[in-house]
């Protein structure tokens, strides 16, 4: 199991609750996914079998098989490599953006089955983390929310109903599958400068996790100014990812 932590604000209003980071680990992967992705686009031309083809592809066979596919733009071959990621410390206003994502699948910690008897973790956005008095306002709102999701806990109410007061910036933990072609189109848009800091931030650490997995499918992976022009028109950033290498 790979586990990759990137640096996220975290509040928690216990002082003892300071883990921080948004962090993410590649439960799970495809074997040899770049074989794998060969061989089924292999397959549409081969007089033999799948199975056969994984025996006997020489690794230069692989090779030119993946340059056809990732300079024809015929992906659906990619669609055979598979990886499970977990992912923690990430804030529901993240995942919220994350399942609009609807070719991968998900599995989320239930606010309605896990009932919070401590405070959550809240994860702090950067702007808010550098300023003090943002900070102390943060916090307090969260501390607010918190307690009168206590309240209404104590009295009764389910957690279903009672979680109607968290905040988006309560902490949760969420398993996310994605194929390889998914990836690369979530890797375009959340990789890109014009994303949300949040989901950047798990996006690069995503394509982190899986370069080293697949690292001819993967090595132009991010936003479309690695590949080319910005996608993103009049809505640029302006502040372009140096290019990937040309695909030889
Ligand atoms: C910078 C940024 C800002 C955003 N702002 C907003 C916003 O203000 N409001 C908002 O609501 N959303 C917003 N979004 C979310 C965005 O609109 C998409 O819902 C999200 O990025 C998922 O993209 P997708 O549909 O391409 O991906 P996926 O659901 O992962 O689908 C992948 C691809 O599969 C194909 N596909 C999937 N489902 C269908 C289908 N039913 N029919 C045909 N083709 C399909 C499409 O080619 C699609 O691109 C924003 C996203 C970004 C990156």
């Amino acid at each position: 199991m790979t586990r990759l932590l990137v640096f996220a604000g975290v509040s928690s209003i216990s002082a003892e609750r300071t883990q921080t980071s948004v962090d993410v680990r590649l439960l799970s992967h495809t074997p040899d996914p770049q074989r794998a992705v060969a061989v089924a686009a292999r397959l549409c031309y081969a007089p033999v079998g799948a199975a056969e083809l994984m025996e006997v592809l020489s690794d230069d066979a692989v090779e030119r098989v993946l340059k056809v596919i990732m300079t024809s733009g015929h992906f659906s071959a990619l669609e055979h490599g598979s990886y499970t990621f977990a992912v923690d410390g990430v804030s529901r206003a993240l995942t919220h953006q994350l399942v609009r994502h609807r070719l991968a699948s998900y599995n989320q910690q239930s606010q309605r089955y896990v009932a919070y008897a401590e405070e959550p973790c809240f994860i702090v956005p950067p702007a808010v983390a550098v300023n003090p008095d943002l900070r102390e306002r943060f916090d307090a709102a969260n501390l607010a929310a918190f307690e009168a999701y206590r309240d209404l806990i104590d009295a009764g109410v389910a957690a279903e109903d009672a979680r109607y007061l968290l905040p988006n910036a309560t902490e949760t933990k969420i398993v996310v599958t994605m194929n390889m072609r998914e990836l690369l189109h979530f890797f375009e848009l959340r990789c890109c400068n014009r994303a949300q800091w949040e989901i950047r931030e798990l996006a690069l650490a995503m394509l982190a996790l899986v370069e080293p997995t697949a690292p001819y499918v993967f090595m132009d992976a991010g936003a479309s100014c690695r590949r080319g022009p910005c996608r993103e028109g009049k809505m640029t950033c302006g502040d372009p990812y140096p290019k990937a290498p040309k695909r030889e």
